[in-house]
């Protein structure tokens, strides 16, 4: 089963200045920056997915979605994605570079961003080596499984334009001689509709499958939809499981024939998970979940600039404490400072943070207690010290500290890595 991992665009500043907090002099950021693959080995995926609405803007659709500037599509498209992304190397021949077209970004129009003929030409023209056909999502996916005349005429008409849209994406892709492999979108209502749209897409000529609109849906019902869609398609119909996000849990659907599937959960989490941001693997086959320790660059921070701002505390005694929590992190990994004096000074500054924040007034000594319990446990456990990812041997310390994106997202790659091997030693252990 291969790990895809969804670009936005994710790389950092190889020769960042973790102690005065600087990026290299005269960087600039596509050229001199690099991308978990330039940066750790093994390389935690086995392919990238880009979606088009990332890249190109279509009328109508807001902006802000598109990662990429317009030279940027250019060069894209003039060097092809493989050099583009740096992928091009000879150890990375394997990767798949897979495009869908980024349905949540038109989510709320009523057709799809982008027709047929376009994204066939986008995804030969930047050489993807797999793509999507153009999909609308469904996103209510009814276990009672009512008939069309029983659903909203929308969600029919979302289901009825997915497969019109594969029908007319595939006749073109041959007509331009494959130059990629076309995976037919599996949009439904229910499990009946979508294992009814993969009957129909195998019966267009597709081999490969990419099902779609499961991030919302509780690991229960992806279970049973699999389990019915195994049972309809042919066995050597290939399966994508788009946009994955309970990556914790794939290791238990290796039963349906998966060839693939993508998330970004590893990395995100790095930084946006409330408590399980550094991942590593235990002794028991499994993976445990460590907090970060948050340190977040005073005048940076809008939390503490409202406590500022508010009369709350001073901002000499903020950045007093500031970098008091980061001497004392950085000599405990040195072994010149005790857990619980780290720990103090942490907390010490932490504390700040949850008082700058005026919607938790109520229960500040609460969050602060359950924080320090978090805290601790991975100042006591180390866990950084005890991964030798790329990543942790080349930055230390600064991995677990949850601030600015330099670290953040280091700390995202060095899940990626994790979560990759662990991944497939759980497949290897289920063959
Ligand atoms: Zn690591």
């Amino acid at each position: 089963m291969k790990f895809l991992y969804a670009d936005t665009q994710d790389y950092v500043d190889p020769t960042y200045d973790f102690i005065n907090d600087r990026h290299t002099p005269g960087r600039e950021p596509y050229w001199g920056d690099q991308y978990a693959h330039e940066l750790m080995e093994p390389t935690p995926y086995d392919g990238l997915l880009i979606s088009m609405s990332g890249v190109r803007q279509a009328s109508g659709i807001p902006a802000s979605k598109v990662h990429y500037s317009d030279a940027e599509q250019q060069r894209m498209l003039r060097d092809g994605i493989r050099k583009f992304l740096r992928l091009n190397k000879p150890k990375f021949a394997k990767h798949m570079l897979m495009g869908d077209c980024g349905a949540f970004a038109y989510v709320n129009h009523e057709k799809p961003a982008f027709p047929p003929e376009e994204v066939v030409e986008f995804y030969a023209d930047a050489g993807f080596t797999h793509g999507v056909s153009p999909d609308h999502i469904i996103f209510d996916c009814d276990e009672s499984n009512p008939t069309r005349s029983e659903v909203d005429a929308s969600i029919v008409q979302r289901y009825d334009v997915t497969l019109e849209n594969a029908e007319e994406f595939l006749r073109l892709a041959r007509l331009e001689g494959l130059p990629f492999e076309p995976m037919g979108a599996v949009q439904g209502w229910s499990p009946k509709s979508l294992v009814q749209a993969a009957k129909s897409l195998e019966e267009m000529g597709y081999k490969y499958l990419a099902i779609g609109g499961l991030v919302p849906l509780k690991v229960d019902v992806i279970h049973r939809i699999l389990k019915q869609l195994r049972e309809v398609i042919k066995p050597e119909t290939k399966i994508h499981l788009l946009g994955f996000a309970k990556a914790d849990h794939i290791q238990n659907f290796t039963d349906y024939g998966i060839t693939s599937f993508d998330s970004t959960s590893p990395l995100i989490k790095a930084f946006k998970d409330e408590k399980n941001n550094y991942f590593l693997a235990n002794d028991r086959g499994g993976l445990d979940y460590y907090t970060a320790i948050r340190i977040p660059q005073a005048m940076q921070n809008t939390r503490l600039m409202q406590g500022i701002k508010r009369g709350i505390f001073s901002a000499e005694d903020i950045q007093r404490k500031e970098q008091k929590a980061l001497d004392a992190l950085r000599l405990y990994d040195l072994g010149r400072c005790t857990s619980i004096a780290t720990l103090e000074a942490v907390m010490d500054y932490h504390r700040f943070l949850i008082l700058g924040d005026d919607k938790s007034s109520h229960n500040h000594e609460k969050i602060l207690d359950q924080t320090r319990g978090r805290v601790f446990r991975t100042i006591e456990e180390t866990p950084w010290k005890r991964c030798n990812c790329d990543i942790c041997k080349t930055v230390g310390v600064e991995v677990i500290i949850f601030r600015s994106s330099n670290r953040n997202r280091r700390r995202g790659f060095h899940n990626l890595g994790v979560y990759h091997k662990h991944l497939q030693s759980t497949l290897g252990r289920a063959k």
